[in-house]
């Protein structure tokens, strides 16, 4: 589903990314840890096709195919779906809306006829009884006066509708209480299928005691430094991320 192989990549000059590698599998969940600056939004964004990163090595393919090649539209029809560190908000226009508007533009670009709005309200009732959600998301503005925790229950409600092949979420426990943590976790489970794989971003363990992942990586330092099951997620709980320093420099 994606391969990435030796991924270097800078900002403003600054190599944030030094040789990079992640292989996720159809259906996979990998969810990548590791200390602040490590470079794991910088992996979400460059993967999403947001503008000012340079990439100077390596390569991406998205089933097969070299996904840095494609504008951030077109990866999005192809079925990657970021959601966003902090989402914006959009005062005033409508989230469903806003909602069938992106459905809409990815399936004209997959070559699929529009949903109309009776086909679209269908979709929209079938993933809010999958997701438990109240229909009172659909009728405010796009994050307009959200809590964080209803931002993160909109990503994931966005996601639902999109139905992406590879879901990237970033930090999506940051400052939510336990509750809507697990709500969030609920939603990716309801939404894991083997065609959709995720990669979670996450400081924290405790969303992974809800979201049972495939693999855990550390990401230190630009690149993946540690690869292992879930067990790795409680080993770092315990340990911190100390240890990982004379991986990333050995010796000082
Ligand atoms: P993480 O998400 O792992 O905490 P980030 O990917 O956000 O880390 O950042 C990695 C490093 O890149 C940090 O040192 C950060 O300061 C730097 N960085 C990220 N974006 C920019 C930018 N636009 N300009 C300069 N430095 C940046
Ligand atoms: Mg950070
Ligand atoms: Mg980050």
């Amino acid at each position: 589903m994606l391969k990435i192989d030796n991924l270097h990549a800078s900002v403003a000059g600054k190599d944030i990314l030094k040789g990079l590698s992640l292989d996720v599998k159809p259906g996979q969940v990998h969810a990548i840890m590791g200390p602040n600056g490590a470079g794991k939004s910088t992996l979400g964004n460059i993967l999403s096709g947001r503008d000012g990163y340079e990439i100077t090595d390596g390569t991406v393919l998205f089933e097969g195919a070299d996904l840095l090649a494609l504008e951030p539209e077109e990866r999005a029809a192809a079925g990657v779906f970021l959601a966003f560190q902090y989402p914006v908000e959009i005062p005033g226009v409508n989230n469903t809306y806003f909602l069938r508007a992106a459905l809409n533009a990815q399936r004209k670009a997959r070559g699929e006829s529009e949903l109309d709005s009776m086909q679209f309200l269908k979709k929209v009732r079938e993933k809010l009884a999958v997701l438990h959600l109240k229909d009172e998301l659909l009728h405010r503005g796009v994050n307009e006066g959200f809590s964080g925790g209803e931002k993160k229950r909109n990503e994931i409600f966005q996601l639902a509708v999109l139905e992406p092949k590879l879901a990237i979420l970033d930090e999506t426990d940051s400052g939510l209480d336990i509750d809507a943590l697990k709500n969030v976790a609920d939603g990716v489970n309801a939404l894991r299928s083997p065609e959709r794989s995720f990669i979670v971003v996450t400081h924290y363990q405790r969303l992974l005691d809800y979201i049972k992942p495939d693999v855990v990586h550390v990401l230190a330092d630009g690149r993946i430094v540690q690869s292992g099951g879930p067990e790795l997620a409680l080993e770092l709980e315990e340990r911190g991320y100390a240890w990982i320093r004379d991986r990333v420099a050995p010796g000082t």
